[in-house]
Protein backbone atom coordinates (compact mmCIF):
# COMPACT_ATOMS: atom_id res chain seq x y z
CA UNK A 1 0.00 0.00 0.00
CA UNK A 2 1.16 3.56 -1.11
CA UNK A 3 0.45 6.64 0.08
CA UNK A 4 -1.05 8.41 -2.95
CA UNK A 5 -2.03 12.00 -1.89
CA UNK A 6 -2.16 14.22 0.79
CA UNK A 7 -4.81 16.73 1.24
CA UNK A 8 -5.49 19.66 4.16
CA UNK A 9 -8.48 21.98 5.05
CA UNK A 10 -8.21 24.69 7.42
CA UNK A 11 -11.76 25.87 9.27
CA UNK A 12 -11.86 28.17 12.36
CA UNK A 13 -14.38 26.74 14.45
CA UNK A 14 -16.75 28.94 16.50
CA UNK A 15 -16.76 27.36 20.56
CA UNK A 16 -20.49 28.27 20.51
CA UNK A 17 -20.12 30.69 23.38
CA UNK A 18 -17.28 33.05 25.29
CA UNK A 19 -14.28 30.64 26.88
CA UNK A 20 -12.31 32.11 29.65
CA UNK A 21 -9.72 30.95 32.19
CA UNK A 22 -6.92 33.03 34.10
CA UNK A 23 -4.73 33.00 30.95
CA UNK A 24 -7.25 33.81 27.86
CA UNK A 25 -10.88 34.97 26.75
CA UNK A 26 -11.81 32.95 23.07
CA UNK A 27 -15.11 31.53 20.94
CA UNK A 28 -13.46 30.24 18.49
CA UNK A 29 -10.07 27.95 17.77
CA UNK A 30 -9.00 26.76 14.52
CA UNK A 31 -8.90 23.22 12.82
CA UNK A 32 -6.65 21.77 10.41
CA UNK A 33 -7.87 18.71 8.76
CA UNK A 34 -5.86 16.13 7.01
CA UNK A 35 -7.01 13.49 4.53
CA UNK A 36 -4.72 11.15 3.57
CA UNK A 37 -5.70 8.75 0.30
CA UNK A 38 -4.11 5.34 -0.92
CA UNK A 39 -3.35 3.70 -3.78
CA UNK A 40 -6.04 0.73 -2.34
CA UNK A 41 -8.65 3.32 -1.59
CA UNK A 42 -8.54 2.94 2.31
CA UNK A 43 -8.40 6.92 3.44
CA UNK A 44 -7.22 8.64 6.59
CA UNK A 45 -8.41 11.44 8.25
CA UNK A 46 -6.67 13.48 10.87
CA UNK A 47 -6.60 16.43 12.82
CA UNK A 48 -5.47 18.98 14.76
CA UNK A 49 -6.17 22.62 16.29
CA UNK A 50 -4.51 25.38 17.39
CA UNK A 51 -6.37 28.59 19.33
CA UNK A 52 -4.82 30.82 16.63
CA UNK A 53 -1.98 30.03 13.54
CA UNK A 54 -3.01 27.62 12.42
CA UNK A 55 -2.17 28.98 8.70
CA UNK A 56 1.53 28.31 9.82
CA UNK A 57 0.27 24.50 10.89
CA UNK A 58 -1.62 24.12 7.50
CA UNK A 59 1.28 25.21 5.45
CA UNK A 60 4.13 22.85 7.65
CA UNK A 61 1.59 19.78 6.36
CA UNK A 62 1.28 20.85 3.07
CA UNK A 63 4.82 22.07 2.11
CA UNK A 64 7.05 19.57 4.21
CA UNK A 65 5.20 16.68 5.47
CA UNK A 66 3.31 15.94 2.52
CA UNK A 67 6.74 14.94 0.70
CA UNK A 68 7.28 12.80 3.58
CA UNK A 69 4.74 10.67 3.44
CA UNK A 70 3.43 10.89 -0.38
CA UNK A 71 4.49 7.72 -2.30
CA UNK A 72 5.39 5.85 0.99
CA UNK A 73 3.96 2.49 3.13
CA UNK A 74 1.18 4.65 4.98
CA UNK A 75 1.43 1.42 7.69
CA UNK A 76 5.26 2.42 8.51
CA UNK A 77 3.80 4.36 11.13
CA UNK A 78 7.25 4.93 13.05
CA UNK A 79 9.35 5.02 10.46
CA UNK A 80 7.09 7.61 8.49
CA UNK A 81 6.89 9.98 11.97
CA UNK A 82 10.60 9.75 13.28
CA UNK A 83 11.23 11.25 9.62
CA UNK A 84 8.36 14.25 10.07
CA UNK A 85 10.13 14.69 13.35
CA UNK A 86 13.58 14.92 11.77
CA UNK A 87 12.40 17.21 8.93
CA UNK A 88 10.90 19.65 11.62
CA UNK A 89 13.35 19.64 14.69
CA UNK A 90 14.80 23.31 15.00
CA UNK A 91 10.32 23.98 15.27
CA UNK A 92 9.15 20.62 17.21
CA UNK A 93 10.09 22.11 20.83
CA UNK A 94 6.41 23.64 21.21
CA UNK A 95 3.64 24.45 18.68
CA UNK A 96 3.09 24.61 14.87
CA UNK A 97 4.87 21.89 14.18
CA UNK A 98 4.12 19.26 16.98
CA UNK A 99 0.57 20.31 15.74
CA UNK A 100 1.31 19.28 12.39
CA UNK A 101 2.92 16.00 12.87
CA UNK A 102 0.09 15.29 14.87
CA UNK A 103 -2.49 15.42 12.22
CA UNK A 104 -0.50 13.34 9.96
CA UNK A 105 0.01 11.11 12.08
CA UNK A 106 -3.78 10.57 13.50
CA UNK A 107 -4.30 9.95 10.16
CA UNK A 108 -1.70 7.10 9.15
CA UNK A 109 -3.53 5.47 12.15
CA UNK A 110 -7.01 5.84 11.22
CA UNK A 111 -5.70 3.96 8.22
CA UNK A 112 -4.41 1.49 10.16
CA UNK A 113 -7.00 0.41 11.86
CA UNK A 114 -9.03 0.38 8.61
CA UNK A 115 -6.65 -1.81 7.13
CA UNK A 116 -7.26 -4.03 10.63
CA UNK A 117 -10.43 -3.58 10.69
CA UNK A 118 -10.66 -2.57 13.84
CA UNK A 119 -11.67 0.82 16.18
CA UNK A 120 -8.78 2.20 16.95
CA UNK A 121 -9.14 1.25 21.05
CA UNK A 122 -9.13 -2.12 20.17
CA UNK A 123 -6.09 -1.79 17.54
CA UNK A 124 -4.23 -0.58 20.93
CA UNK A 125 -5.61 -3.74 23.21
CA UNK A 126 -7.94 -1.56 24.98
CA UNK A 127 -10.34 -3.92 26.39
CA UNK A 128 -12.96 -1.26 27.93
CA UNK A 129 -15.17 0.59 25.08
CA UNK A 130 -16.25 3.37 27.56
CA UNK A 131 -14.57 6.06 30.21
CA UNK A 132 -15.72 8.18 32.46
CA UNK A 133 -16.06 11.96 31.10
CA UNK A 134 -16.16 15.16 33.38
CA UNK A 135 -17.28 18.42 32.39
CA UNK A 136 -15.00 21.61 31.42
CA UNK A 137 -17.24 23.71 29.22
CA UNK A 138 -19.83 24.92 32.41
CA UNK A 139 -17.04 26.19 34.75
CA UNK A 140 -15.43 29.23 32.90
CA UNK A 141 -14.28 31.65 34.65
CA UNK A 142 -16.50 34.42 34.11
CA UNK A 143 -19.26 32.32 35.80
CA UNK A 144 -20.53 33.80 38.42
CA UNK A 145 -20.88 31.23 41.62
CA UNK A 146 -24.53 30.74 41.21
CA UNK A 147 -24.24 30.27 37.73
CA UNK A 148 -21.71 27.40 38.61
CA UNK A 149 -23.88 25.87 41.20
CA UNK A 150 -26.88 25.82 38.81
CA UNK A 151 -24.52 24.29 35.77
CA UNK A 152 -23.06 22.23 38.26
CA UNK A 153 -27.01 20.42 39.10
CA UNK A 154 -27.59 20.47 35.29
CA UNK A 155 -24.90 18.44 34.89
CA UNK A 156 -25.70 16.09 37.52
CA UNK A 157 -28.89 16.15 35.44
CA UNK A 158 -27.56 14.99 32.41
CA UNK A 159 -25.19 12.20 34.84
CA UNK A 160 -21.85 13.88 34.83
CA UNK A 161 -20.15 12.37 37.58
CA UNK A 162 -17.21 14.92 37.37
CA UNK A 163 -16.64 18.88 37.23
CA UNK A 164 -13.74 20.98 36.53
CA UNK A 165 -13.91 24.95 37.11
CA UNK A 166 -11.45 27.41 36.43
CA UNK A 167 -10.25 29.16 39.45
CA UNK A 168 -7.20 32.06 39.84
CA UNK A 169 -9.63 34.93 40.22
CA UNK A 170 -8.11 37.74 42.14
CA UNK A 171 -8.31 37.07 45.52
CA UNK A 172 -8.56 33.36 47.18
CA UNK A 173 -11.69 34.21 48.61
CA UNK A 174 -13.07 34.61 45.11
CA UNK A 175 -11.76 31.33 44.37
CA UNK A 176 -13.32 29.70 47.42
CA UNK A 177 -17.00 31.62 46.75
CA UNK A 178 -17.22 29.92 43.69
CA UNK A 179 -16.32 26.50 44.62
CA UNK A 180 -18.13 26.66 47.80
CA UNK A 181 -21.15 27.65 45.74
CA UNK A 182 -21.06 24.42 43.59
CA UNK A 183 -20.42 21.85 46.94
CA UNK A 184 -23.62 23.59 48.59
CA UNK A 185 -25.97 23.15 45.73
CA UNK A 186 -24.29 19.24 44.78
CA UNK A 187 -22.83 18.43 48.08
CA UNK A 188 -20.37 15.28 47.02
CA UNK A 189 -22.38 14.04 44.42
CA UNK A 190 -19.93 15.00 41.84
CA UNK A 191 -16.04 14.68 41.61
CA UNK A 192 -14.81 18.66 41.63
CA UNK A 193 -11.62 19.74 39.77
CA UNK A 194 -10.34 23.11 39.60
CA UNK A 195 -8.01 24.77 37.18
CA UNK A 196 -5.72 28.32 37.84
CA UNK A 197 -3.93 27.77 33.97
CA UNK A 198 -1.16 28.30 34.96
CA UNK A 199 -1.86 31.92 36.83
CA UNK A 200 0.00 31.85 40.65
CA UNK A 201 3.64 32.07 41.55
CA UNK A 202 5.12 28.87 43.55
CA UNK A 203 3.67 30.23 47.16
CA UNK A 204 0.60 31.57 46.08
CA UNK A 205 -0.06 28.08 44.56
CA UNK A 206 0.82 26.68 47.73
CA UNK A 207 -1.55 29.22 49.49
CA UNK A 208 -4.97 28.20 47.47
CA UNK A 209 -4.28 24.80 47.15
CA UNK A 210 -3.57 24.40 50.80
CA UNK A 211 -7.69 26.47 51.36
CA UNK A 212 -9.25 24.27 48.08
CA UNK A 213 -8.31 21.03 49.86
CA UNK A 214 -11.25 21.84 52.30
CA UNK A 215 -13.04 21.10 49.16
CA UNK A 216 -12.51 17.48 48.33
CA UNK A 217 -10.70 18.66 45.19
CA UNK A 218 -9.57 15.60 43.16
CA UNK A 219 -7.26 17.41 41.28
CA UNK A 220 -5.68 21.02 41.18
CA UNK A 221 -4.11 21.88 37.39
CA UNK A 222 -1.98 23.99 35.83
CA UNK A 223 -1.48 26.01 39.49
CA UNK A 224 2.04 27.33 38.21
CA UNK A 225 3.94 28.00 34.53
CA UNK A 226 4.73 24.49 33.24
CA UNK A 227 8.49 25.95 32.31
CA UNK A 228 10.36 24.73 36.05
CA UNK A 229 9.71 21.52 37.02
CA UNK A 230 11.13 22.79 40.33
CA UNK A 231 8.67 24.94 40.99
CA UNK A 232 5.60 21.94 40.62
CA UNK A 233 8.04 19.17 42.83
CA UNK A 234 7.61 22.13 45.41
CA UNK A 235 4.20 22.39 44.99
CA UNK A 236 3.48 18.75 44.89
CA UNK A 237 5.28 18.00 47.81
CA UNK A 238 3.81 20.97 49.78
CA UNK A 239 -0.34 20.44 49.16
CA UNK A 240 -2.17 16.83 49.98
CA UNK A 241 -4.23 17.87 46.59
CA UNK A 242 -3.01 16.03 43.54
CA UNK A 243 -1.61 18.38 41.20
CA UNK A 244 -2.09 18.17 37.24
CA UNK A 245 0.00 19.05 34.60
CA UNK A 246 0.39 18.44 30.62
CA UNK A 247 -1.72 20.56 28.71
CA UNK A 248 0.68 22.65 27.10
CA UNK A 249 3.65 20.12 27.06
CA UNK A 250 4.89 18.89 23.79
CA UNK A 251 7.25 16.07 24.71
CA UNK A 252 7.50 13.12 25.79
CA UNK A 253 10.87 13.78 28.15
CA UNK A 254 9.58 16.41 30.03
CA UNK A 255 6.38 14.16 30.79
CA UNK A 256 9.05 11.40 31.76
CA UNK A 257 10.34 14.19 34.04
CA UNK A 258 7.78 15.25 36.02
CA UNK A 259 6.74 11.95 36.63
CA UNK A 260 10.52 10.66 37.70
CA UNK A 261 10.91 14.08 40.01
CA UNK A 262 7.05 13.87 41.51
CA UNK A 263 6.25 17.04 40.26
CA UNK A 264 2.59 16.18 39.28
CA UNK A 265 0.60 13.70 40.31
CA UNK A 266 -1.87 13.21 37.08
CA UNK A 267 -0.10 13.62 33.48
CA UNK A 268 -2.36 15.30 30.83
CA UNK A 269 -0.74 14.84 27.10
CA UNK A 270 -2.90 16.23 24.61
CA UNK A 271 -2.51 14.16 21.30
CA UNK A 272 -2.59 16.98 19.15
CA UNK A 273 0.03 18.76 20.76
CA UNK A 274 2.26 15.97 21.64
CA UNK A 275 2.77 14.93 17.97
CA UNK A 276 0.23 12.69 17.95
CA UNK A 277 -0.94 9.06 18.58
CA UNK A 278 2.60 7.66 18.20
CA UNK A 279 4.16 9.90 20.87
CA UNK A 280 0.91 9.89 23.07
CA UNK A 281 1.34 6.21 23.68
CA UNK A 282 4.70 6.20 24.54
CA UNK A 283 3.97 9.17 27.43
CA UNK A 284 1.21 7.06 28.76
CA UNK A 285 3.11 3.61 28.46
CA UNK A 286 5.55 5.35 30.63
CA UNK A 287 2.86 6.63 32.87
CA UNK A 288 1.45 3.40 33.20
CA UNK A 289 5.08 1.88 34.23
CA UNK A 290 5.34 4.19 36.78
CA UNK A 291 2.02 3.75 37.92
CA UNK A 292 0.58 7.87 37.16
CA UNK A 293 -2.48 8.45 35.97
CA UNK A 294 -3.49 10.23 33.01
CA UNK A 295 -6.38 12.41 32.42
CA UNK A 296 -5.84 14.36 28.78
CA UNK A 297 -6.84 17.87 27.70
CA UNK A 298 -9.60 18.11 25.41
CA UNK A 299 -10.12 16.50 22.20
CA UNK A 300 -12.44 13.74 24.28
CA UNK A 301 -13.22 11.93 20.86
CA UNK A 302 -10.04 10.87 20.17
CA UNK A 303 -8.71 10.48 23.63
CA UNK A 304 -11.36 7.94 24.50
CA UNK A 305 -9.80 5.82 22.06
CA UNK A 306 -7.11 6.48 23.92
CA UNK A 307 -8.13 6.35 27.38
CA UNK A 308 -9.77 3.01 26.98
CA UNK A 309 -6.72 1.51 25.83
CA UNK A 310 -4.64 2.39 29.41
CA UNK A 311 -5.61 0.93 32.47
CA UNK A 312 -3.45 3.69 33.83
CA UNK A 313 -5.98 6.44 31.66
CA UNK A 314 -8.18 7.76 34.00
CA UNK A 315 -10.76 9.84 31.86
CA UNK A 316 -11.72 12.52 29.67
CA UNK A 317 -12.26 15.77 29.58
CA UNK A 318 -15.95 17.17 27.82
CA UNK A 319 -15.43 20.57 25.97
CA UNK A 320 -17.81 19.63 22.98
CA UNK A 321 -16.04 22.94 20.27
CA UNK A 322 -15.83 20.25 17.53
CA UNK A 323 -18.59 17.96 18.26
CA UNK A 324 -21.26 20.19 15.65
CA UNK A 325 -18.24 19.25 12.74
CA UNK A 326 -19.05 15.23 12.65
CA UNK A 327 -21.38 13.19 11.70
CA UNK A 328 -21.31 11.16 14.33
CA UNK A 329 -21.01 13.01 17.78
CA UNK A 330 -19.16 11.11 20.67
CA UNK A 331 -21.69 9.18 22.49
CA UNK A 332 -21.83 10.04 26.18
CA UNK A 333 -23.98 8.25 28.82
CA UNK A 334 -24.55 8.29 32.36
CA UNK A 335 -20.96 9.74 32.76
CA UNK A 336 -18.85 7.63 30.26
CA UNK A 337 -17.95 8.38 27.07
CA UNK A 338 -18.38 5.48 24.50
CA UNK A 339 -15.17 4.87 21.54
CA UNK A 340 -16.69 5.02 17.82
CA UNK A 341 -16.97 1.35 17.08
CA UNK A 342 -15.90 2.26 13.38
CA UNK A 343 -12.70 0.81 11.57
CA UNK A 344 -9.91 3.14 12.45
CA UNK A 345 -10.66 6.34 14.56
CA UNK A 346 -14.44 6.22 13.02
CA UNK A 347 -14.89 9.79 13.46
CA UNK A 348 -16.30 11.48 10.39
CA UNK A 349 -16.54 15.12 9.52
CA UNK A 350 -19.62 16.43 7.95
CA UNK A 351 -19.56 15.70 4.18
CA UNK A 352 -19.98 19.67 3.70
CA UNK A 353 -16.68 19.92 5.30
CA UNK A 354 -14.66 16.97 4.08
CA UNK A 355 -16.43 16.81 0.48
CA UNK A 356 -14.48 19.50 -1.01
CA UNK A 357 -11.03 17.47 0.08
MG1 LIG B 1 -6.56 23.02 31.76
Amino acid sequence: MKVQNLKTFFLNVSCGKLISDSARVLDSIQLIIVKIETDEGVNGIGYTYTLRGGEGVKAIIDKELSKIVEGKNPLEIEDLWNKMCMSTDARTHGGTATNAIAAVDIALWDIMGKVERKPLYKLLNGKRNKVPIYDTDSGWLHYTPQELAENAVNLLEKGFKGFKIKVGKRTLEEDIERIKAVRDAIGDSLTLMVDANQAFGVNEAIRRGRAYERYDIRWFEEPTLDGDINDYVEIASALDIPVATGEWIYHRDIFQKLIQKKAADIIQPDVCRVKGITEWIKIAKYAEEHETPVAPHFNMELHTHLVCAFSNAITVEHMPWLASLFKNPLKIKEGYAFAPEGEGHGIEFKDELIGIL
